[in-house]
């Protein structure tokens, strides 16, 4: 109790300043906005906050060795350094008072929570940011504060791992500890797997690229018991503590491994109102744990015997094109605003709770990279598009690319989007859309 206080009084305070600090000297509304990509969702935000009238400050890690590469003024920033980072980010707002801040993706997380908190704007702690980065810290707090939770142990990458898999239960998780996007997680049925996807795993988290990104979570394995069920992804908004679900995503595809790639995401999830309840009770319970406050949410959680069980919660919106799946209205009557508008309209704090996903059903196809190699190109992109409540194909694989499937992969070949009355007639027509493309792929030169 004592604790909920302290939180609610720090999230009022915090507003309180920003709210006297705008009506005495603000007059532009300035967003920052903590990217590491320049992809669709920032043109989205870019163009809703041209709408809005809100000047966006942009800081990336695009480019760690030209000032501005792009022309678009952004902050060079990096997020494995945290200090450094903070420091051109303050420096870079100094005469240009900012009214919030939203992190695009996983990585800027911890640096907008750094921010917010230096600026005393509305946000997470960096506390609260760290613990979901991290996905064995995720671990703990979930079930410090009595939540459903798999066994889990952490497994250091130098250990003898034919002795770690003769004793761990199976089915079991193999999971690096700070990677997105499935990279890397495997599920291992016996000793024999469990060897096999944790060495895997231990040359995924050596590789250059990997290592690059300096998570400082590079050597150590996370192990845990796999959990059975539905799966569902949650879109969430926080404001000063208080959780508004914008919508659940369906995952129609079994998700049981070894690998998890993401396929199908549907909205609305075909839930009865008491499991949307648990979901919606579980995500809250979650974010209280730890210690989430301010800003989007995106979750995924397994509905199945152990109840609900949180898989991770992020404090962050749904990644990329696929937002472009959500579009919201304040009444059935209005023009529908899109989830980068949405976010850009609660940083800058208005009260966005009247907003509700518009009704009709809607869902992304994350086209699976079928094979690694060289990619060509796509043929029956037309034959897709014209595919009955089909919205676009958007392929984003570049000619010339090596295409990596998971577990060691990150990206897609591109995207489908459908928008239907029922959410069965969007997954049939994602799915008819897929079938209609072919992908070609070259074998890889490998250089001896
Ligand atoms: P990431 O942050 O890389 O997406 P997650 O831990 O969320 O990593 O796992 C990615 C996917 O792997 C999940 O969406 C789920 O499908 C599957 N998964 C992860 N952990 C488990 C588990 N313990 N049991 C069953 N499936 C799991």
């Amino acid at each position: 109790m004592q604790s909920r206080l302290l939180w609610c009084s720090f999230a009022v305070s915090r507003f309180a300043v920003r709210s006297s600090f705008c009506s005495s000297m603000v007059t532009t509304t300035r967003i920052l906005l903590l990217s590491t990509t320049t992809g669709y969702q920032l043109r989205s935000f870019g163009d809703a906050a041209a709408r809005l009238g809100i000047e966006l400050v942009l800081a990336t890690d695009r480019c760690h060795h030209l000032d501005d590469p792009w022309q678009d003024g952004a902050i060079p920033v990096r997020f494995y350094d945290q200090e450094g980072s903070l420091a051109a980010v303050l420096d870079g707002v100094r005469e240009r008072s900012l009214t919030g801040v939203i992190a695009v993706g996983d990585r800027p997380t911890v640096l907008a929570a750094r921010v917010t908190e230096a600026l005393r704007l509305p946000g997470n702690s960096p506390l609260s940011a760290e613990a979901t980065r991290n996905k064995k810290v995720m671990r703990q707090r979930l079930s410090g504060a009595g939540l459903p939770v798999p066994w889990f142990l952490d497994v250091p990458l130098a250990a003898d791992l034919h002795t770690v898999g003769a004793r761990v239960r199976y089915p079991c998780v193999i999971k690096p500890l700070g990677l997105s996007g499935s990279r890397g997680v495997i599920r291992a049925d016996n000793p024999g797997q469990f060897e096999y996807a944790a060495e895997r795993v231990r040359a995924l988290l050596a590789r250059p690229d990997v290592r690059a990104l300096r998570t400082g979570l590079e050597d150590v394995l996370l192990v845990e018991r796999f959990i059975e069920g539905r799966e569902y992804a949650i879109e969430g908004l926080l404001t000063r503590g208080a959780l508004k679900v914008l919508t659940i995503f369906d995952k129609p595809d079994p998700l049981d491994g070894p690998f998890f790639e993401e396929t199908i995401y549907v909205t609305p999830a075909q839930l009865p109102p008491e499991g949307r309840r648990a979901i919606l009770d579980a995500l809250q319970r979650a974010t209280a744990a730890l210690g989430l406050v301010h800003g989007p949410i995106h979750a995924e959680c397994r509905v199945g015997p152990m109840g609900v069980v949180m898989l991770e919660v992020a404090s962050r919106p749904i990644g990329g094109l696929c937002s472009r799946v959500l579009r919201f209205q304040e009444e059935a009557s209005l023009e529908p605003i899109s989830l980068e508008e949405l976010l850009l309209r609660h940083a800058r704090g208005d009260d966005v709770t009247r907003y509700e996903r518009e009704e009709s059903a809607a869902g992304v196809m994350m086209i699976p990279i079928p094979q690694r190699g060289i990619f060509k190109g796509t043929k029956g992109e037309t034959a897709a598009r014209s595919v009955q409540y089909v919205e676009d194909v958007r392929i984003t694989a570049k000619p010339g690319q090596l295409l990596e499937p998971l577990p060691e992969g990150d990206s897609y070949l591109g995207f489908i989007f459908a928008r239907a009355a029922a959410a069965h007639t969007v997954v049939a027509a994602l799915r008819e859309a897929h079938q209609r493309l072919e992908c070609e792929i070259a074998p890889e030169l490998r250089v001896i």
